[in-house]
């Protein structure tokens, strides 16, 4: 059974013809989000009939869906092999222009995807580590991800979204699957999401920024920093003694930027590892020639974990310090905190059966 959002529209032409059958099939997947091949009434019964025997527009069953108070949603999705992973909805204000140049308040939608199961990086600080690597996702899990995000939350397929792969996982790890899924997403028969609005979060690792550059998707990059010398770096993240700061940055540089667009530096701020002013002096200098805005994230702890949570009056002053000198800066909101959805903050609970499921329709 093969998964149907694996495919891109020229895939789908050449496999089912003639050729417009394959926007049809588009059209029901990714306008209608329809997941019964049965139900594609304007393709003919044979079509259908091949369809469902050979291909699957269910491959993730949602078994888990927490909702915080603030509107942010975390999914808990089992796949067709039994494993589990998350994806996590984010709706935030946003202030916009209309037609007579008045500002109205209107809504934004993330979505945080997944793009593997577990991860091998091991960062010292990560839920996501803590149960070690199974598999890569596959292009459809990773596109599925957001048909389910989109239809549950009664998202109409013009309605903008944005896409960060934050979920679970290294991207650049499975860059193959990734990239493919990047362009899926951003086809325009389908749902239409460019490329320049799908941000890959990675840990660093300088080779694959280079091969992701290369391959000129349009897609914005966010590294995960979080130190400025590499003997801290090291520590949080062992990865840093294959690829260190001055790899990345140099990466980095060479990085295709959209001209609108910067580079994002996320900066994991540690109460007392990482959150004093002179890091800040370290980072400005060592973003300095980049364009570059660094986003603050609040370390948010766990069970076990070594380190704390930054008091935020100095993660301000951090803030503050950066953007005095010109540095775009902003401190990440810690949303859907209350059932730890805040991007890289995903881990499956106890999975022993017990979940506190509300029961939901495919
Ligand atoms: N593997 C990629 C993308 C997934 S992690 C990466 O590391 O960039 C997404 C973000 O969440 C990363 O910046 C990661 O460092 C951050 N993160 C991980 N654990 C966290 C925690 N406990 N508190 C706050 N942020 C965390
Ligand atoms: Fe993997 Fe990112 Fe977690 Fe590091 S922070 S272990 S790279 S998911």
């Amino acid at each position: 059974m093969h998964n149907i959002y694996g495919y891109t529209l020229e895939e789908l032409k050449s496999l089912f013809s003639p050729s417009f059958r394959a926007k049809q099939i588009y059209n029901w997947l990714y306008i209608c989000y329809e997941n019964e091949f049965d139900k594609m009434e304007n393709l003919p019964k044979s079509l259908r009939q091949e369809l469902a025997r050979d291909y699957s527009a269910k491959n993730l069953d949602l078994i888990k869906l927490e909702e915080s108070n603030d509107g942010t949603k975390k999914y808990l999705f089992k796949t067709f092999d039994g494993h589990t992973f998350e994806s996590v909805f984010l709706k935030m204000k946003d202030k916009k222009k209309n037609e007579n140049n008045q500002v109205i308040e209107g809504e934004k939608y993330t979505f945080c995807l997944s793009s593997q199961i577990g991860c091998k990086v091991g960062c010292t600080f990560c839920f996501t580590a803590k149960g070690g690597f199974v598999r890569d996702l596959s292009v459809g899990e990773i596109v599925e991800q957001v048909v389910i995000l989109k239809r549950d939350n009664g998202l109409a397929a013009h309605k903008r979204v944005n896409i960060v792969y934050m979920g679970m996982g290294e991207p650049l790890h499975n860059l193959a699957n990734v990239a493919k899924a990047i362009k899926i997403l951003s086809e325009l028969d389908g749902l239409s999401i460019s490329a320049r609005r799908q941000t890959i979060s990675t840990s660093g690792i300088a080779p694959r920024i280079k091969e992701l550059g290369e391959l000129n998707l349009g897609v914005q990059l966010a590294i995960s920093l979080h130190a400025v010398d590499d003997a801290l770096r090291s520590r949080l993240m062992p990865i840093n003694k294959a690829y260190n700061i001055e790899s990345i940055i140099n990466a980095v540089k060479e990085f295709p930027v959209d001209a609108r667009k910067r580079v994002m530096f996320e900066y994991l701020v540690i109460k007392n590892i990482n959150d004093d002013l002179n890091s800040a002096k370290r980072l400005l200098a060592l973003l300095n020639g980049i364009k570059a805005k660094v986003n603050l994230i609040l370390f948010n702890p766990h069970e076990g974990s070594e380190f704390e949570r930054p008091e935020i009056d100095r993660v301000k002053k951090f803030a503050d310090f950066l953007i005095q000198r010109g540095l775009l800066a902003t401190i990440r909101e810690s949303k859907g905190i209350d059932i730890s959805a805040a991007c890289g903050q995903l881990r499956e609970k106890e999975n022993n059966g017990n979940f506190n499921v509300r029961a939901r329709k495919k």
